[in-house]
């Protein structure tokens, strides 16, 4: 089963995507988790990333693309994958749906977390991140269990610079700009489904449950 995550920064995905790779035993497939663990690791590709992610840009179509087809080309993903962040303009869905229509294959749902704007800019900024392991928290929602700690790994956790308030506003209108545009994308593939949001992040995932199906495949 090939799935996409759509919603803007901050609407959920991450968190849901993770569920559903759970559940459903895929790879959760996250373009942001890549760049991060290559500025992590001082590669050329996360020097390359970080100067666009800190300004709330989109890292250029070339590069993401690239790294996404090799990632979903390893053995793991044979079964299908979970893809959050990815795609995030058109130019990505269109090589993406080239490159799986090579295979006979295409993207089975397309789910979107559907959250207003103003609940995003609520949200992130109380997002924090653990810069060691990755793990993500929310100071009101999913709180660590000792302020500022890592649960995971005992990390410092920190605000990211995607996440402060200026370059969430730029995200969001980057996001309306470039990315929102797939919703009707994915709509005239006939495989676009709208989630809302707002609601416990269990509701969530029981109705995105409810529209993958109960089973593994
Ligand atoms: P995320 O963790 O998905 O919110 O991604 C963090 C940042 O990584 C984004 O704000 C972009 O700068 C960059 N990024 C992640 N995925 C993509 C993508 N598919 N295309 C372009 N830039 C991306």
């Amino acid at each position: 089963m090939k799935i996409i995550m759509l919603g803007a920064p901050g609407a959920g995905k991450g968190t849901q995507a993770k569920q559903i790779a759970e559940k459903y035993k895929i790879p959760h497939v996250s373009t942001g988790d890549i760049f991060r663990a290559n500025i992590k690791n001082g590669t050329e590709l996360g020097k390359e990333a970080k100067k666009y992610m800190d300004a709330g840009a989109l890292v250029p179509d070339e590069l993401t693309v690239r790294i996404l087809l090799d990632r979903v080309a390893q053995e793991d993903c044979k079964n299908g994958y979970v893809l959050d962040g990815f795609p995030r303009t058109i130019p990505q869905a269109e090589v993406l749906d080239e490159e799986l229509g090579k295979l006979n294959e295409s993207i089975d749902h397309a789910i979107n977390v559907d959250v207003p704007d103003e609940a995003i800019v609520k949200r992130m900024s109380g997002r924090r991140a653990c810069p060691s392991c990755g793990a993500t928290y929310h100071i009101v929602s999913i709180p660590p269990k000792k302020e500022g700690i890592c649960d995971a790994c005992g990390g410092e956790l920190i605000l990211r610079d995607d996440d402060k308030p200026e370059t969430v506003q730029k995200r969001l209108d980057v996001y309306h700009e470039q990315t929102q545009p797939l919703e009707d994308f994915y709509r005239e593939k006939g495989v676009l489904k709208n989630v809302n949001g707002t609601r416990s992040m269990e509701e969530i995932f029981e109705e995105i449950v409810s529209i993958l199906g109960n089973t593994e495949s």
